[in-house]
């Protein structure tokens, strides 16, 4: 796949289906030949009908929480790249990042569990999941988000399917 360098060149996508995920959205590889990105711009008013989504796979049904967010103000930055975020969250897979298959206890990020509609059962045990992506909403055109899917499948560090009806031990 071609290398996109400019994210002007990237077309802003909008699926018809009121909750879409990975499958619905055509990614395009952002960056650069030494460094890129698997990404795809929507709407910002729709980053929520996408995690909705995107919990919903049905090989892997899942939670996705913030494992990470930043946050900056609007006319704060003087300079910045087209790619600079206004928001920044990291969703993770609600069965990883960390494994605690093992006694257990609950990470500090749960803090940010999301509220949204799910089907999903909420996971007993942290699997190590490395399933992952970013959501950017952007700087320099607020009205959008910037996807960038980090790890798309639902496997563990060792690259095991780690949870789902694809998961041998579950
Ligand atoms: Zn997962």
């Amino acid at each position: 796949m071609e290398i996109v360098e400019s994210l002007e060149d990237i077309p802003v996508q909008n699926p018809q289906a009121e909750d879409f995920s990975y499958t619905d959205l055509t990614w395009t590889k952002f960056g650069t030949t030494e460094h890129h990105d698997e990404v795809a711009l929507i709407p910002y008013a729709r980053v929520d009908e996408f995690i909705i989504g995107e919990c919903s796979n049905p090989d892997s049904p899942t939670r996705f929480h913030i494992e990470r967010g930043r946050k900056r103000s609007r006319g704060s930055l003087k300079e910045y790249k087209s790619d600079e975020y206004l928001e920044y969250r990291m969703y993770w897979c609600s069965f990883g990042p960390e494994n605690y298959g093992e006694g257990g206890g609950v990470l500090p990020s749960r803090k940010y569990r999301l509220k949204t509609r799910n089907r999903a059962a909420r996971p007993q045990s942290m699997r190590g999941c490395m399933c992952n992506f970013v959501v950017k909403r952007l700087y320099a055109r607020p009205s959008l988000a910037l996807l960038i899917y980090n790890e798309r499948r639902h496997v563990n560090k060792a690259g095991f399917v780690c949870h789902g009806p694809l998961d041998r031990d579950a």
